[in-house]
């Protein structure tokens, strides 16, 4: 079992900004080191999935990641550059934490930025022996815009998330989101709701507070006036 035992939201709360939430985040996976990363295979159909280590390597707090030349991922990226991450850590109650990053990339070029490769080998002396008898058969890539979600189980019925952008991204949209004008008050949603987040508004309306959110859809499901709106179909 892990000893790994952090505090609600890593920390965090709705009224944190979006940059200490996106730090939180990054520090989060660069304390582990790497990531399960999806890409989209080459025949634009099949998504695929490897570790990768992620690595700062400038003073911006930008995340990296290194590829060979040679590898299918490297084309994948050539084609699609984009990649999804997450990585989760057990807690001491068997509940997760877990980052969910989905970001375009963007390789670097060595002759541009040798600081930048020079700083890679230096963390990953490792990577490096593999790849001795040609280090320009190595590829890293920055993780230059995107969006991402903390998401974490502190207790068994306690659910925290936040989301963060990045590099001029958007924040991905809330599954489900009370359309304020076409919401009569009724409370159905409320009693309905799995985890309490639904409550009224000063105006006798309802609104989700989505930090406590599942994103289950049984508020709208149950909505007998259709006025809760679904982004994600
Ligand atoms: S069930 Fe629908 S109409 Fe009733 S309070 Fe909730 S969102 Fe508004
Ligand atoms: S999606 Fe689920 S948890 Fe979120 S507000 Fe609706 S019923 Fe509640």
């Amino acid at each position: 079992m892990s000893d790994f035992d952090p505090a609600p939201a890593l920390g965090l709360t709705e009224e944190s900004s979006n940059e200490e939430i996106k730090n939180a985040a990054f520090q989060f996976v660069h304390e582990v080191g790497y990531m399960v990363f999806g890409t989209t295979a080459i025949d634009g159909k099949m998504p695929t999935a490897r570790g990768l280590e992620v690595h700062y390597l400038d003073d911006a707090g930008n995340f990296y990641i290194g590829i060979a030349k040679g590898k299918p991922v490297y084309y994948e990226l050539q084609k699609n550059p984009y990649v999804v991450g997450t990585i989760i850590r057990d807690t001491v109650k068997r509940l997760s934490a877990s980052v969910r990053l989905s970001a375009h990339v963007t390789e670097v070029d060595p002759e541009k930025h040798p600081e930048i490769y020079t700083k890679y080998w230096e963390l990953n002396p490792g990577t490096k022996a593999l790849y001795r008898k040609d280090l320009d058969m190595f590829r890293i890539f920055i993780l230059d815009s995107g969006e991402g979600e903390i998401f974490h189980l502190p207790d068994d019925d306690i659910v925290c998330r936040l989301r963060f952008c990045f590099g001029g991204a958007c924040v991905r949209p809330w599954a489900y989101v009370i359309a304020q004008e076409r919401c009569v008050g009724c409370g159905t949603c409320e009693e309905a709701c799995m985890e309490d987040v639904i409550h009224p508004t000063a105006d006798g309306k309802y609104e989700i507070k989505h930090f406590g959110c599942l994103e289950c859809g049984r508020c709208a499901m149950n909505c007998p006036n259709d006025a809760i709106d679904c982004n994600c179909r």
